[in-house]
């Protein structure tokens, strides 16, 4: 979809008139292609503990440059804060102001990175506060930094290295362009599970995914990205989108499933239908979506039933038929659609909301139902993607909405799917019942 005021920005004229007037300036986003490198420049890793010494060595391994200290006027790709070791809030000031000058190094679309540990295992009230300190102090830090540039975390739950698989990947995530519009979050790793990815290009090869609503917007990236992480996929849509579907399908091989997710037998169709014709079931996304907007004031019951029955239980019903399938249990995955409507609310979308909300509750207390098979299940919360759906809103209300994130931009459908395509990958089984919010750091709401 197109965003005009955007294109304007990037030309020489755009960009000077945007900064006489105060407007905002949107960068151009260093985004994902394979082949491309990790990232440009120098990486400087910060910390003091074992933890940092063990990231900073295993980082060599991907072929960064990477600093232990910064070199005065040095410009800088990426900051790796490694705050594992924090007991008091007073433990923050040395390696966060230690950090401070560097900032203005930063190179444009860089990368500022916590590692850090959960809150809620901390040994006392002190080391809770520090720990939950780093929350405020990232999703802070990410609203200052401009040109492209992103500030995100990793978050240890007890005993988890740094440097453990999950970790690694998250990190990886977080460093390259398939995070472009990934800002102020965490992915909280709970365990060392996952194995390493071989070929970064192709994380998903050999898997088969089945993708829901495939066949226009964000459900055809995600189809689109995990073909081109190597996955074979199925892509199911509503007969009434069997065309679009069918164009999907082509540019990607794989197969078509016409099915509506609300039907009683849809898991079964999904499991029986993979396994037959592509031999196994490894990945399913649950992309298909509606909204229908009304006030509750003027809600009526039509309106209500079908986004909670389409968005969220549709979802439980199709879980539960691959939770007792004997096909789905080799290191399976299930990524759902959730919405930062789900999460801060929003005008006009109780139902909307009440079902991506509940889509969070689903994932969370998915997965230690997945646990056993090495699986995971985790949410994916898109804030403003240029879309169809979001292309119908009204000009000022979608100028408005697609500014006031911390990237002043909407994102594409590619950014979603890439969240989506990293979380379906062998190395992220450690990250489970999470939510990563693909929003720029939308500024309303949570
Ligand atoms: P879209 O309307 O462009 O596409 C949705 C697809 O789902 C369509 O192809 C539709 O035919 C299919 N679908 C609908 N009901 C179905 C059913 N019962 N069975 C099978 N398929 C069905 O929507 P989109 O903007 O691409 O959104 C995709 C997902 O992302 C949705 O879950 C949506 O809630 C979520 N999301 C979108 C945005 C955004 O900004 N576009 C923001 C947050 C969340």
């Amino acid at each position: 979809m197109s965003d005009p005021y955007s294109s304007f920005i990037s030309t020489g004229p755009g960009r000077k008139i945007a900064r006489q007037l105060g407007l905002p300036q949107p960068a151009n986003l260093r985004r994902y292609s394979p082949g491309q490198p990790l990232l440009t420049g120098p990486v400087l890793v910060t910390g003091s503990g074992a933890g940092a010494d063990a990231l900073a060595t295993e980082l060599l391994s991907w072929d960064l440059d990477i600093r232990r200290h910064a070199v005065p006027k040095e410009k800088l790709g990426a900051i790796i804060l490694v705050l594992d070791e924090l007991r008091t809030p007073a433990d923050l000031e040395v390696p966060v102001l230690g950090v401070g000058s560097s900032l203005r190094d930063l190179m444009p679309n860089a990368r500022v990175l916590s590692v850090s540990r959960t809150a809620a295992d901390a040994a006392d009230p002190a080391q809770a506060a520090a720990r939950q300190g780093v929350d405020g102090l990232v999703r802070s830090l990410a609203k200052e930094l401009r040109g492209g540039a992103t500030a995100n975390g990793v978050l240890l739950a007890p005993q988890t290295l740094t440097t453990s698989t999950s970790a690694l990947a998250a990190l990886r995530f977080f460093l390259s362009g398939r995070s472009a519009f990934v800002d102020g979050q965490f992915l909280t790793v709970t365990s060392d599970a996952g194995s390493p990815t071989l070929n970064h290009d192709r994380p998903l090869e050999g898997k088969v995914a089945v993708v829901t609503g495939a066949a226009r917007g964000i459900g055809a990236a995600i189809a689109r990205t995990l073909y081109r992480d190597g996955a074979t996929v199925v892509a199911v849509d509503v007969t009434a989108a069997g065309q679009q579907l069918a164009a999907v399908v082509n540019s990607i091989g794989g197969t078509a499933l016409q099915l509506d997710v609300t039907s009683p037998d849809a898991g079964q169709r999904i499991i029986e239908h993979a396994i037959d014709r592509h031999g196994r079931l490894d990945i399913v996304v649950h992309n298909a979506g509606i909204t229908r907007d009304k006030l509750l004031a003027n809600m009526d019951q039509q309106r209500w039933n079908s986004v909670i029955s389409i968005n969220c239980e549709a979802q439980l019903r199709i879980n539960r038929a691959l939770l007792d399938s004997e096909h789905f249990r080799d290191g399976p995955r299930i990524i759902s659609l959730a919405s930062t409507s789900g999460i801060a609310g929003n005008r006009g979308q109780t139902n909307y909301a009440a079902s991506k909300g509940g889509v969070i509750g689903m994932v969370q207390a998915t997965a230690p139902l997945l646990a056993p098979w090495g699986g995971s299940i985790n949410a994916v919360a898109p804030g403003f993607i240029e879309t169809e759906m979001t292309a119908r809103i009204p000009f000022a209300t979608r100028e408005v909405a697609r500014r006031l994130n911390s990237l002043q931009q909407g994102g594409t459908p590619g950014d979603v799917a890439e969240a989506i395509a990293f979380l379906a990958s062998d190395a992220a089984a450690g990250i489970t019942g999470d939510v990563l919010r693909v929003c720029g750091q939308n500024m309303v709401g949570a």
